[in-house]
């Protein structure tokens, strides 16, 4: 047993014949004063819900509730490990309800319901491609503040240092802007390689992202991505020619937010991205 009454993960993998299933992205931790750890990081739990996202055999979920979570929503699509979930919940009063379902296709604020004016934070250890799609259905909300207070998820390195990257880096991209433009992103550690089973091919890390209030002169959002798409999908080009995808001339709107046509999208900064988003809006 372990420290919290339940069998060892390796036991419960075995048990449940959890073996990880690549179409999945599966890696599965183990350790739960690593999870522990990550459980800390992410945010006030005794007074909160959690929203965790790809619980598998429930290293994270175990230490959350060692932590002191008090209620954590559950939304994970393999069916073979609903079973060890439950078991989790059952041992700690039923404070884990677990949803059978794919992460992208659920609608956070109906199936978290009422809160109770309780904050809800996002922990996830998801597959690089799911991970992502979903941190930009998070961040790309129409309403903003949104539903969640923070999120802690965890990312390939390269991912996590795309979301945190600074202008006129290699990394700096659509990711970094839509993360930077209404949150606060930062990395907060590494996690090995060998924390996992089976181990991936590169070094993960944990991320956090906190939302912020806009400024009320804050561009519409989907303004904003189109631009930032338009930039980045040709980055090597001057700006004068990567915003025609956008339909109308970028040398005016460029003009007007007092930005070079000859810059390329990675020399913007997210503050430059916000004001050519903001002509564009006008003159559309
Ligand atoms: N959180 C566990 C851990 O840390 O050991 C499992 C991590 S594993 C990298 C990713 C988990 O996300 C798997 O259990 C997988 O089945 C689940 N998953 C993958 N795609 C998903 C999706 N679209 N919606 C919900 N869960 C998903």
């Amino acid at each position: 047993m372990n420290s919290d009454g339940l069998p060892p993960l390796r036991d419960v993998i075995d048990r449940y014949d959890l073996r990880a299933k690549k179409s999945l992205g599966q890696n599965f931790l183990t350790d739960l004063n690593l999870t522990q750890k990550i459980a800390r990081a992410a945010g006030n739990l005794g007074n909160s819900i959690i929203y965790e996202v790809g619980p598998g055999p429930g290293a994270l979920t175990r230490g959350l509730l060692m932590q002191g979570a008090q209620k954590i929503i559950a939304v994970e699509m393999d069916h073979r490990c609903i079973e060890a979930l439950n078991e989790i919940s059952a041992a700690y009063d039923n404070k884990v309800e677990i949803f059978e379902r794919d992460a992208l296709d659920v609608d956070e604020v109906a199936l978290i319901g009422d809160t109770k004016g309780k904050d809800i934070h996002v922990v996830a250890n998801l597959p690089y491609n799911v991970g992502t799609a979903l941190l930009v259905k998070w961040m790309t909300a129409e309403k903003w503040l949104p539903w969640f207070k923070s999120l802690t998820l965890m990312f390939q390195k390269e991912v996590g240092e795309r979301i945190v990257a600074n202008p006129k880096s290699k990394a700096y991209g659509r990711l970094s802007v839509l993360c930077q433009y209404r949150a606060d992103p930062k990395i907060l550690f590494d996690i090995p390689r060998q924390a996992f089973i089976p181990p991936p091919k590169v070094t993960s890390c944990i991320v956090q992202i906190t939302p912020r209030v806009q400024p009320a002169n804050a561009p519409d959002q989907k303004t904003l991505e189109r631009v930032v798409s338009a930039a980045f999908n040709q980055r090597r080009k001057m700006l004068r020619a990567s915003l025609k995808s956008l339909g109308i001339d970028p040398t005016f709107n460029l003009a007007a937010a007092n930005i070079k046509e000859t810059a390329r999208a990675e020399e913007l900064s997210v503050e430059d991205f916000c004001r050519l988003a903001l002509e564009y809006q006008k003159n559309k």
